[in-house]
């Protein structure tokens, strides 16, 4: 074990590697575990990002991460690329253990480790999972030239998903559970004026079908409460995300859905020399600019309770 660090920083997405770029710059010498298959976080399987700042013609997601990365490393943050497997966030020393049986000290600890895809929650959309069911149009899209696919849900993920699959299918229609979607304006605009996109609303995934691939979806309508089958090549759940919290259960406070309460507007959580940042803490906006955004806040949470001890 031996040195007992100033900052380790977990999760890197733009609020784990803003946080990086703003401790290093501190002098803090940040590490940064990056996780050892997610490194990026969710923007590596984004395509372009047109609304973060900066970019006037958009950037594309893995780009804008590879910079922010490079960023970070450049004021000296070590970056490892391996996964935490434990930690123990209580008292003045925090320790954290790693997939590869490093076992890790630290005096602050600044957690950025994001949300992960949320699934409906069906027994066969497990078992078919990488063979017609998707969560990432732009990681599986290309298998589907020519096919008829669906996309669950109402929000600019599930617009972004549709618009993007119809670069390779031949018809998306987008199954939402009420008749309004939450999407932006400029997104819907977009999906409604696809000729490739069709709506299915008040209607609810309830199985999907197929034996070695899916070839259809079981559907309930939420109005007249009617059940029909209908065909599909693909299923792509855009449903949204739930917070990676998974390891912080039992040390830090948590809400009902799992997100990390912080004190205020502060990054501050309840176990002292704890931050959390991104993804991680925000229910409500959730956009690449605000977790960058909460990552240098949290950068700067710790600095100042570093410099007080
Ligand atoms: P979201 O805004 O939370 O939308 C999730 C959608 O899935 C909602 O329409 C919701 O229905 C539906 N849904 C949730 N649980 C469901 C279930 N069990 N079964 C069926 N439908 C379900 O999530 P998101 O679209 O992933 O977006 C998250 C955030 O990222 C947002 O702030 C969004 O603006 C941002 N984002 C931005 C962009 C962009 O600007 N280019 C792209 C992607 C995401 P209800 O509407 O009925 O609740």
């Amino acid at each position: 074990m031996g040195e007992i660090h100033e900052v380790i920083i977990v999760g890197s997405g733009p609020a784990g590697y803003t946080a990086a770029i703003y401790a290093a710059r501190a002098q803090l010498s940040p590490i940064l575990y990056e996780g050892s298959v997610t490194a990026g976080g969710a923007l590596m399987n984004t395509t372009d990002v047109e609304n973060f700042p900066g970019f006037p013609e958009g950037v594309m997601g893995p780009d804008l991460m590879d910079s922010l990365r490079k960023q970070a490393e450049r004021f000296g943050t070590k970056l490892i690329t391996d996964d935490i497997v434990s930690m123990d966030l209580a008292g003045e020393v925090k320790t954290i253990k790693d997939g590869s049986g490093n076992t890790l000290q630290a005096k602050a600890v600044i957690l950025a480790t994001g949300s992960a895809y949320k699934e409906i929650g069906l027994t066969n959309e497990k078992r078919l999972s990488g063979r017609g069911v998707s969560w990432c149009a732009t990681c599986d899209g290309f298998f589907f030239r020519e096919k008829v696919i669906a996309v669950v849900g109402g929000g600019d993920s599930a617009m972004e998903e549709a618009n993007f699959l119809t670069r390779f299918a031949s018809k998306v229609f987008v199954i939402h559970r009420r008749d309004s979607l939450r999407a932006s304006k400029i997104m819907v605009e977009r999906a409604t004026a696809n000729p490739k996109i069709e709506f299915i609303w008040n209607t609810e995934v309830i199985d999907v079908l197929g034996e070695d691939k899916v070839t259809g979806l079981k559907l309930r309508n939420l109005v007249s409460g009617d059940e029909s089958d209908k065909d599909f090549d693909g299923l792509f759940v855009a449903i949204g995300h739930l917070p990676r919290s998974e390891l912080l259960v039992g040390q830090i406070d948590l809400d009902g859905e799992g997100y990390v309460k912080v004190d205020g507007r502060s990054t501050r959580t309840n176990q002292k020399g704890v931050f959390a940042c991104g993804d991680l803490v925000d229910h409500t906006y959730r956009q690449a600019i605000t977790a960058a955004g909460s990552g240098c806040q949290a950068a700067l949470d710790a600095e100042r309770f570093l410099a007080g001890h």
